[in-house]
Formats: C-alpha cells, sequence, structure tokens
C-alpha cells in the first residue's frame, strides 16, 4: 500500500478547509489512538470522517466492525483504495449531523465512537451522541488542545462550561494523549488532543434531563451575574422563587453559576423539575 499522501496526490485530492480536512498518517500515533479508545475484536466503532482512511484502517484492523461516515464524496476512490481489504469496514458518504441515528443506531447496536473530529463541528457531533445516543459506550476523539481542556475542566475553572456540564450528566472525560499540529497534514494553527469519554449510565441521577440541562443553560446564561439572577432572567420567576430554588438545591444565594460542580447542578435541575419549571 502506497503512502496515504501519495495515494491521495495520485487522485488529485485538494483538501477542504470547510471540511476541517487535517489528516493523520503516523501509524505510531494512529494505533496509540486505537488503544486510548480501548478498541477489541468486539467492538463496533463508528468513526466520524474517514479522511483518507488512515485512522479507518488501523480501527479496522483491531476491531469488530468499523461504519466511517466521510461529507466528501470526492474522498471516494482514494477510499476504494486505502481500505481495500478491509472487509470489516463500511464507509458511508454522508453529512453526520444530518444522519438518521434512530436507524444507524439500530443498525449497529452496542459502539463506541473513534474519531478526529473536524474542528468546525466538534460540540454539535459531541452534543449529539451526549444527548440522542441510546447505544452509544463513548466516544474517543481527537479535537483542539483547548477544546480537550473545556470538556475535562473543574467548576470554577475559566474552561468549565456547559459543554463540561453535559459531559459529567453521561460520563467521565480524560485527556489520553496531547498531540502537536506537526502530525497533521495540512498542519492546522492549533495543536490537539485526544479526549476519551466513557458513559455511565445513571451518572449523575436526575429526574429529568431536560430540566439538567435547562439548569445548565441557566448556570451558564451570564457568567457576570448570580445564578439567582440568571434563574429570573432564564425562568421570569420573582427574586423569593429563585433563592427557594437555590435553597433546595444546597446552593448559596450569591453562587455564580460557573461554580457550581456537576452534582449541584443535578440538585437545582431537580429543584427546577419539582417546580414544574422544565
Ligand atoms: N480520520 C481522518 C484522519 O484522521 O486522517 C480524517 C480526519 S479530518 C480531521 C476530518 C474528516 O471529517 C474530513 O475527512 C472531513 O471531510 C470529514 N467531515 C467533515 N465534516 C463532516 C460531517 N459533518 N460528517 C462526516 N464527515 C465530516
Amino acid at each position: 500500500m502506497d503512502d496515504i499522501r501519495s495515494v491521495l496526490a495520485r487522485h488529485g485530492f485538494s483538501f477542504k478547509k470547510k471540511f476541517g480536512q487535517n489528516f493523520l498518517t503516523d501509524t505510531n500515533l494512529l494505533s496509540a489512538i486505537v488503544r486510548d479508545a480501548g478498541v477489541t475484536e468486539e467492538t463496533t466503532v463508528l468513526e466520524i470522517g474517514a479522511g483518507a482512511g488512515a485512522l479507518t484502517r488501523a480501527l479496522s484492523a483491531a476491531a469488530k466492525r468499523v461504519v466511517a461516515y466521510e461529507i466528501d464524496a470526492s474522498l471516494r476512490p482514494v477510499l476504494a483504495e486505502t481500505l481495500a481489504g478491509c472487509e470489516n469496514c463500511e464507509v458511508v458518504f454522508g453529512d453526520i449531523l444530518r444522519a438518521d441515528l434512530p436507524a444507524l443506531e439500530a443498525e449497529l447496536g452496542r459502539y463506541r465512537v473513534v474519531a478526529n473530529l473536524p474542528y468546525y463541528v466538534t460540540t454539535p457531533v459531541v452534543m449529539l451522541f451526549l444527548e440522542q445516543a441510546q447505544g452509544c459506550e463513548g466516544l474517543t476523539v481527537m479535537v483542539q488542545e483547548e477544546v480537550a481542556d473545556r470538556f475535562c475542566a473543574q467548576a470554577g475553572t475559566p474552561a468549565y462550561g456547559a459543554v463540561t456540564a453535559a459531559i459529567a450528566l453521561k460520563g467521565r472525560a480524560q485527556v489520553t494523549r496531547r498531540v502537536p499540529r506537526t502530525m497533521f497534514t495540512p498542519r492546522p494553527n492549533v495543536d490537539s488532543a485526544v479526549v476519551r469519554i466513557d458513559f455511565e449510565r445513571g451518572r449523575l441521577p436526575v429526574q429529568s434531563e431536560a430540566a439538567y440541562r435547562a439548569a445548565v443553560r441557566c448556570a451558564f446564561l451570564s457568567r457576570r451575574k448570580t445564578l439567582a439572577n440568571n434563574l429570573i432572567a432564564a425562568f421570569r420567576v420573582s427574586r423569593e422563587r429563585a433563592e427557594e430554588l437555590l435553597a433546595e438545591a444546597g446552593v448559596g444565594a450569591m453562587a455564580r453559576g460557573e461554580t457550581l460542580p456537576p452534582e449541584a447542578l443535578a440538585r437545582l435541575a431537580d429543584a427546577i423539575a419539582a417546580h414544574g419549571l422544565a
């Protein structure tokens, strides 16, 4: 098999910035990502963004089955060549954000997402699986380093935000490795990191996920305001009612949303649900 770069050149492929095309070629790094993801011969993998198929090929060697989405149909001849002989792989040409997720999941059964994600859709893709997936056991994704740090941040730090809290509802996130920009072709302007998120059922028990999402939106509505003021603005309630909600959640009246760890956001969500606000 020719080197990925020469296959791309031979097919006259030109990288498309609008699709976040920064490809990996280093086989040691690719194997390390597969290991980080905990892929075994029993794992079904959903890859997002096959690119030239370098990660797809490494996943194929370790997994039971790989289904890879790729938005750019001009990669079809490249992938036909790079994935030749990978019998357990299937490429679907389409936008993962427009996929019929329930139908796809019915096809996959239990699965893990593994991807070198296109930067421009990192958060929507991660949120899709956090909020809508039923059969997903976790995600191992390469993202911008700064985004990786946001995924794993502690409450009260500048990196802590709505996406951190959304991840905490479903599972645990950890950075498994940092990857310098020099490892990508073409080279992006930022460094990256691999984050592994393992889903744990009932990790943060809440009466209603919708109420938790509402609590998170409210907590990060305005970082300059107290949580009481954000509650007043978000739910159009009186100050007295806002203070009641905070007291029920065991949160101080002057607290700021971004200082609340996920467990406190879960208690706030239950208070919001109990008051019929979400
Ligand atoms: N997996 C390859 C690798 O590691 O070398 C390519 C990774 S590259 C960062 C991201 C890939 O995702 C690109 O091939 C791009 O065309 C594809 N892509 C971008 N947006 C997509 C979307 N919405 N759905 C599916 N694939 C997408």
